[in-house]
């Protein structure tokens, strides 16, 4: 170690022991805030103010209460304040760019991790708290576990480690690669053929430390495989990936495209539905009554046909699929709203530049849902989805203090989302501006 490493650890160390020592003697922290959306109440409250003790909300009382003896006061008497955002669809390891179909034969676990740690906390400081990660190459898990053990920011994740897919499916790591160099990859790296595969492979992840599975049920635009939409895994595969996933305390999302493969999904049991775009009126009804979550990522369809429209940002094989599906996405939304289905706020970040996740609150709006239900699916319906519910998801006396805070009211006007300007998680402040 160089002097310098040396000094750098020796802060860290002097940081962590004074946290220690100022957690141990936490007093209250009394935050008052103009207005209040708890994240369950369709009415937004004027005038409140939430205790926080030992990072956990204690009370939520009816106007400004001055901090008792010792308390810390947060003054948010002018902004908006509501729970921790979520967004159930990410990918934290990337971001896209021009270069992207190269950089996997680029870039260093090491880089990738670097850069990871950069857009999870640009995640956390546009107040998303919590994110779901949706596959990676395993560097997610090990950000997971740092940003847990206090090494680094970020938001809370809960991560699907590396994606299942079929050999040449959606997400297959070698696709489009030269034949001497697309070997034959197995489980570990995420391809399922057939049962047995499918079980291993959702072991495998288990024993790495994801906490959830990602499948690719259909096709997808981003990858270098011809069929965008059409059915991948045969519902005796999925079936395996969910009960195997179930049997672990794990629950199954779902990529999907095309309907076909959407119905095999829904039926086999998994949590959610990925994008969902071309959804039928079939599937809407399996979706009901089998309570499974919709996550619509408008912004990634939206994004996807915006970068197309530039000449060689994507390979040949994914511009003519990001032109057809990219703008679907949008009225799927609206449908699928319409009829009833449960949604839950995923964006796909990394599609598009981490930190512009705000623009699917402005999508869903647009899309007919009013914006207090916009952050309803952000927040309680999100909660509901991880089933972390009992912690999350509300301001209420009794869940852990994550609270974000905007200038003014986005039930006034939506775009607000985009200028978080105070981050709480777990009692800690990141942002306050
Ligand atoms: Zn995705």
């Amino acid at each position: 170690m160089n002097k310098n490493m040396i000094q750098t650890v020796k802060t860290t160390l002097m940081a962590v022991l004074i946290l220690t020592f100022v957690s141990a003697y936490a007093q209250k922290t009394f935050i008052h805030c103009g207005n209040l959306i708890d994240g369950k109440s369709d009415k937004i409250k004027s005038q409140m103010t939430v205790i926080i003790e030992n990072g956990t909300i204690v009370a939520v009382q009816k106007g400004f209460t001055p901090p008792d003896a010792g308390g810390q006061l947060i003054d948010l008497s002018n902004k908006t304040v509501m729970p921790g955002l979520m967004d159930m669809h990410v990918h934290l390891e990337h971001e896209t760019n021009k270069n992207r179909y190269l950089e996997r034969f680029t870039l260093n676990p090491a880089d990738k991790a670097f850069r990871a740690y950069g857009y999870a906390r640009k995640n956390l400081m546009a107040g998303f708290t919590t994110v779901r990660d949706l596959a990676g190459s395993g560097v997610n898990i090990a950000l997971k576990n740092a940003i847990n053990q206090g090494v680094v920011e970020g938001p809370r994740i809960y991560t699907a480690g590396r994606a299942l897919t079929i050999t040449g499916g959606h997400g297959d790591p070698t696709n489009g690669f030269r034949l001497d160099l697309m070997g034959d990859p197995g489980p570990e790296m995420g391809i399922v053929n057939g049962v047995e595969d499918a079980r291993k492979a959702v072991r495998q992840r288990y024993k790495n430390g994801a906490d959830l599975i990602k499948i690719a049920a259909t096709g997808g635009v981003l990858s270098v495989s011809k069929d965008g939409s059409g059915p991948s895994f045969s519902e005796e595969e999925i079936q395996m990936i969910v009960k195997t996933a179930s049997d672990l305390g794990m629950h199954v999302a779902a990529h999907a495209h095309g309907a076909e493969g959407m119905k095999r999904a829904i039926r086999s049991g998994v949590r959610t539905i990925e994008h969902g775009t071309k959804m039928d009126d079939e599937v809407i009804a399996l979706m009901k009554q089998y309570g499974t979550f919709y996550v619509p990522t408008v912004s990634a369809g939206r994004s996807v046909a915006e970068y197309a429209k530039i000449e060689g940002y994507y390979p040949p094989m994914v511009r003519p699929k990001a032109l057809e599906i990219g703008p679907l996405i949008q009225s799927t939304f609206e449908k699928a709203y319409k009829a009833g289905v449960k949604i839950a706020f995923g964006t796909d970040a990394a599609v598009f530049p981490h930190g512009e996740n705000w623009k699917e609150f402005v999508y869903m709006v647009e899309g007919g849902m009013p914006p207090m239900e916009a952050i309803q699916c952000a927040t309680m319906r999100a909660a509901e989805l991880l089933e972390i519910d009992d912690t999350l998801g509300s301001v209420e006396a009794g869940k852990y203090a994550d609270l974000v805070a905007v200038d003014q009211n986005p039930l006034d006007n939506i775009a607000v989302m985009e200028n978080v300007t105070f981050v709480m998680k777990d009692g800690v402040v990141y942002k306050h501006l």
